[in-house]
């Protein structure tokens, strides 16, 4: 009765438990949630002011398809500023939040048994999309050891003649890994010779922490052009329910079938959200961003130190975005069972690493109040050690 294509598509695991957490909140239930990929900050007032503005002004009616002009200006000129990439506004197209975007390149670009290159552990909506437009997921293991970070061997041996792209996500969901320019750099040369795209997804470029956030298509002309940059302002910006991401690429061609493809199935953004945007990449929110980013360090630091401390877990201090990814197997080895318990016994939501691709971890996001991390993180400890 369904298509085949719908029936076979997993839900996100990442909402469902944060949708379960909210729920059983709701109820009464006392439940401590960091299971949400979401800051808990509220948008800019400057942000949100430009968008009463807005409506104020009547700029509610249909707009291009791939944004106004203003805000591809202001996306060109942040890529230019910020990540050293040059881009004209006929290679950029807004959608619908950096998930749309993704969508809509692997539709423009996957064919039945096109190979995808994704390391693992992978964000969750990856293979999903992957497999939705028709492609193959070739996942290449990464360990804890190797901070869960790809090496040019295992690339080189990923690579087939079927290989059309290569995902990569820099700073990393569920790992907050963040590779540097060196390893960016051997990922480039092994890609040199080849037909592979790169998506570079770059949501979490604003959440670093330690060491520079590198964008993968700045590393050479080359890799400029076999990239399509992906990035929006949720976690930035804290503006995930604004729905507002963008796409860019050197290949001109691609960006005008997307541009088809998506005045077919959405049209434009949200108008608001598109003037609310402009504010958010100009510059203009930049201290807002820089206090979020300092409050994250604070907590990413406290929950490392805390969670290190429990026996039988161990986690890999990240370089950037708002997750932990926890060690747990010498707890227990199946994560979803791990994960069920803490929710049912201790009324903790976290996201089992199998979600992710990988057993034996937990994702914890710290994307939440110190106080709420530290009474979490005594809950996991009592668990851990009573069972
Ligand atoms: N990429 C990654 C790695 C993410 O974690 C998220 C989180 N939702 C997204 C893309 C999508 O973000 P959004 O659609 O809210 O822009
Ligand atoms: N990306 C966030 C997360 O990983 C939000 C949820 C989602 O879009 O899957 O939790």
């Amino acid at each position: 009765m369904y298509s085949n294509r719908i029936s076979n598509l997993s839900e996100s695991i990442t909402i469902a438990i944060s949708t379960l957490a909210r729920e059983l909140k709701s109820q009464g239930k006392d439940i401590l949630s960091f299971s949400a990929g979401e800051p808990d900050f509220d948008t800019p007032q400057v942000v949100k002011d430009a968008a009463i503005k807005a409506i104020n002004e009547g700029f509610t009616k249909y707009t291009a398809v791939a944004g106004i002009p203003e805000l591809l200006e202001a996306i060109s000129t942040k890529l230019k500023r910020d990540n050293h990439l040059e881009y004209s506004t006929k290679e950029i197209i807004v959608n619908s939040g950096a998930k749309h975007s993704l969508f809509n390149v692997f539709q423009a670009l996957i064919d039945v048994g096109d190979e995808v290159i994704i390391p693992c552990p992978y964000w969750v909506t990856y293979p999903e999309l992957v497999t939705f437009s028709g492609g193959k997921n070739i996942f290449i293991q990464t360990t804890q050891e190797n901070n869960f970070k790809i090496t040019k061997d295992q690339l080189k041996t990923a690579l087939t003649p079927k290989t059309k792209m290569l995902v990569l996500t820099t700073p990393s969901n569920p790992t907050g890994m963040v590779y540097s320019k060196a390893e960016l750099e051997e990922i480039a040369a092994v890609l040199k010779d080849t037909n592979v795209w790169v998506l570079s997804d770059e949501i979490y470029e604003k959440l670093v922490y330690d060491g520079t956030f590198v964008s993968p298509g700045s590393i050479s002309q080359d890799m400029l052009e076999r990239t399509i940059t992906i990035n929006g302002l949720s976690k930035a910006v804290a503006m995930t329910g604004w729905r507002m991401g963008y796409l860019a690429s050197k290949d001109q061609k691609l960006v005008k079938l997307i541009n088809s493809f998506q005045s077919q199935s959405l049209s434009n953004i949200n108008s608001i959200t598109q003037k609310a945007a402009i504010v958010g990449l100009n510059g203009s929110a930049d201290k807002d961003i820089e206090t979020m980013r300092l409050a994250f360090k604070e907590r990413r630091d406290f929950a490392c130190e805390k969670l290190n401390a429990i026996k039988g877990l161990s986690v890999n201090k990240p370089d950037g975005a708002f997750y932990l990814f926890v060690h747990c197997a010498e707890i227990s080895k199946d994560s979803m069972q791990f994960c069920k318990d803490l929710l049912e016994k201790v009324g903790v939501a976290v996201i089992p690493g199998i979600g992710f691709g990988m057993d034996g971890y937990f994702r914890f996001s710290f994307a939440t109040d110190l106080k709420s991390i530290e009474k979490g993180i005594q809950r996991i400890a009592e668990y851990c050690t009573k069972g």
